[in-house]
């Protein structure tokens, strides 16, 4: 398989896959920088090697084909800042200029295309849309992890017209060693958190890791459905009666492969969802009546932390409480620093999926793990052991 550091990009032009689905507000000011950031040592990589570049990339959704708000050209002034060269700009992303424009490009130069999902064959993923996008470059660079899960034109079909001649940029290569490091060669013992809202969503990614972790830990809302499921009182914490037969054949399933399932033993609980409720704190299983668990207490922590400081593989996805509130914060940050305190021991920790990266960015720790992951959807994929297309694509599985 190629690579971006053996591969010598002189006098090639690279089309790559970007993420470049930034916010914008109303003056098309981009608000949060970082996945265009991430994307430019692939870009300056390709550009020093004397290659020319052609980025193509997604923005929003729009519904109803070319759309002002979704055009990509807003981009340009921020990357022209972070590149140091032109950017030349194809108001349409295949036909005739965009055609003209990529034969043109000379070693150095940069070519943005307009907005790949101004067309429905994108996400249809539409081999003929895909080959007119493949006709623009000789190498085909896919440095999208975002969409890495979806079988667009633009993210796996155009990797068929380029046998031999497809790679990752160095974002999809850091997320799918890191991943595969934790869930094809984990050194144990490994340890999977889990937190966040509910069961339902994350049922699939318990029951895979269930065959590889040692340890489990469970917290965050989804902790009440199982509390249920053991027959504790939950008072009106959140809890999805749907699932809670779901969750007594996952407390057996981990007893029959030996998991070490860990729930809170204890938990705040408020009066009211909200930051300036009254608290107290009680076992896990004893919420009472009118009351609903927020966060993990105490004792939780304490257990949680020395599970977590003995693993030598850490994942952490799902707060462990409403942390977006103060006052049901610690839990979330607690787990974090057990988290940090095992990765400067010399343990691997991957934290990924919204939440807990919203939440290490809000305590500023994201550079005390080893690896946060870009891919909300395609890193959750991932872990519940599905193979993405995207990566399929490139590497064959
Ligand atoms: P998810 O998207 O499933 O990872 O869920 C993240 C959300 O779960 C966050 O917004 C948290 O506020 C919420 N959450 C965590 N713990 C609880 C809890 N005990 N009760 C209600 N919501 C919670």
């Amino acid at each position: 398989m190629l690579t971006m550091n053996s591969f010598n990009f002189a006098g090639k032009k690279a089309i790559i896959r970007v993420d470049f689905n930034v916010p914008l507000n109303s003056s098309f000011e981009i608000t949060d920088d970082s996945r265009i950031r991430a994307a430019i040592p692939t870009i300056k990589k390709i550009l020093k090697d004397g290659g020319s570049v052609i980025l193509m990339s997604h923005l929003g959704r729009p519904k109803e084909g070319p759309t002002e708000k979704y055009s990509l050209k807003h981009l340009i002034p921020d990357l022209k800042t972070k590149l140091g060269v032109d950017i030349k700009f194809a108001p349409d992303c295949i036909g005739e200029e965009a055609h003209t424009m990529a034969a043109a490009l000379k070693p150095g130069e940069v070519l943005l295309l307009e907005n790949l999902r101004f067309y429905k064959d994108e996400e249809k993923g539409n081999p003929e849309f895909a080959k007119k996008l493949a006709e623009l470059a000789d190498v085909y660079v896919n440095d999208a992890f975002g969409t890495a899960h979806r079988a667009h034109a633009s993210t796996t079909i155009i990797a068929e017209f380029f046998p031999g001649k497809s790679m990752f940029g160095y974002i999809m290569e850091n997320e799918v060693s890191s991943i595969d490091k934790v869930m094809l060669d984990p050194k144990k013992p490994f340890t999977a958190i889990l937190g966040g809202a509910k069961v339902s969503t994350k049922i699939t990614i318990i029951e895979n890791l269930l065959g590889k972790v040692d340890n489990l830990i469970i917290g965050g809302g989804m902790t009440y459905t199982f509390i249920k499921a053991m027959g504790g009182h939950v008072g009106n914490s959140l809890v999805e009666e749907e699932f809670v037969e779901m969750a007594k054949t996952v407390l057996a399933k981990a007893r029959e492969k030996g998991v070490n399932l860990y729930l809170p033993v204890d938990g705040i609980n408020a009066d009211k969802f909200d930051n300036d409720a009254q608290t107290s704190v009680s076992p896990i299983d004893q919420v009472p009546e009118g009351w609903m668990g927020l966060d993990i207490a105490g004792e939780s922590i304490k257990k949680f932390s020395e599970v977590i400081e003995n693993s030598k593989t850490i994942l952490w996805n799902g707060p462990m409480g409403v942390f977006e509130m103060p006052n049901f914060q610690k839990g979330t940050v607690e787990i974090a620093k057990a988290i940090a305190r095992a990765t400067a021991k010399g343990a691997f920790s991957l934290v990924g999926g919204g939440d807990s990266v919203a939440a290490l960015n809000q305590f500023g720790m994201t550079d005390k793990v080893s690896y946060v992951s870009t891919g909300g959807g395609a890193l959750l994929e991932y872990i519940e052991g599905q193979v993405l297309p995207g990566i399929k694509a490139i590497r064959g599985y």
